[in-house]
């Protein structure tokens, strides 16, 4: 039977490592606050208290923290994963983080004989419960192929995308697009109120045409009943439009659409929204044209 470690259970990393725990896998977590650690143990996985404890034994160590430090502090700091990993053990990193720290993360590993594969996911709480993430990986091709089961466990539909880092790279163009996506579906939500149509039959009928997204689809009955509970926080969301915004840059490209949707979101989190799903762009949307949404 394969162990492994999962470190960060939050939204994600809590379902994801009971999906793990339904597909036979022996699952030892650790998470900063223990009542998420106590949740995993009431759906029979195992608890750690600390880092160490959940790497020691270890086949396969999952992470899906928040940022680019809380993986770097976990993995390489002083009583992170490498310093107590066995040998060849294979780290998957599944939050949302900068490429290049993946790429050094990757780096770090090798050095230590931990292989290493950055696998962000896609789909949000609703696709991590049912099992059903997109995963872009990045990687050597021999460790995704070890990876494979428990991919599985996970998700639906997993892509190998490249070399260390590439993962990521996918992941924030994902986000981009899932940003953008939101930021017109508010717009077009504001828009068909003002005209006084009727908000529910025309999303419905949106959804059936070429306007349709898993976006409208998952995220539009909330913004309709004007529940903005997370699900995605914006402060996650505004994060990774700083890492499409820079890679961009740093690859000589523009993205004036997303700078757009970025410079919206950094104004939700700057005025203390950040604890928002990313559909409260709605909020914000709504106030600049100085109306609410009707229902
Ligand atoms: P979250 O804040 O709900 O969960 C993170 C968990 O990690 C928390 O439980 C926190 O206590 C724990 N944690 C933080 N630092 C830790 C440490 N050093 N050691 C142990 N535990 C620690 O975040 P989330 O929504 O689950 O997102 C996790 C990652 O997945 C992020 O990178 C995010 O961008 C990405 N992601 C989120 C979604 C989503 O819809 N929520 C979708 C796709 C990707």
């Amino acid at each position: 039977m394969t162990t492994i470690g999962f470190i960060g259970l939050g939204v994600m990393g809590g379902p994801m490592a009971a999906n793990l725990v339904a597909a036979g896998f022996d699952v030892i977590g650790y998470n900063r606050s223990p009542a998420k650690v106590q949740a995993l143990i009431d759906k029979g996985g195992r608890g750690a208290a600390s880092i160490a404890e959940a790497v020691r034994d270890a086949d396969v160590v999952i992470t899906m923290l928040p940022d680019s430090p809380d993986v770097e502090d976990a993995v390489i700091g002083a009583v992170g994963v490498l310093a107590g990993a066995r040998p060849r053990l294979l780290l998957i990193d599944m939050s949302t983080i900068r490429p290049d720290v993946s790429r050094r993360i990757a780096a770090a590993g090798a050095q230590k004989g931990v292989r290493v594969l950055d696998a962000p996911v896609s789909g949000g709480e609703a696709a991590a419960i049912e099992g059903t993430l997109s995963i872009m990986v990045g990687g050597d091709t021999a460790d995704v192929a070890d990876a494979k089961h428990v991919f599985e466990a996970v998700g639906l539909t997993i892509a190998h995308v490249g070399a260390h880092g590439a993962g990521q790279i996918v992941k924030a163009a994902n986000q981009l697009i899932v940003a953008g996506n939101i930021g017109l579906l508010a717009e077009a939500l504001i828009f068909l109120d003002s005209h006084g149509v009727d908000l529910d039959p025309a999303v419905r009928v949106l959804g059936g045409g070429l306007a349709g997204s898993t976006v409208l689809e998952r995220k539009a009955p909330g913004m309709l009943a004007g529940n903005f509970a997370p699900g995605f926080r914006l402060a996650l969301q505004h994060k990774d439009l700083g890492i499409v915004t820079a890679a961009a840059r740093e690859a000589g490209v523009v993205i004036p659409l997303g700078a757009t949707v970025a410079q919206m979101v950094a104004a939700l989190v700057a005025r203390g929204d950040s604890d928002l799903d990313h559909s409260g762009l709605l909020k914000l949307v709504s106030e600049l044209s100085g109306r609410p949404l009707s229902t």
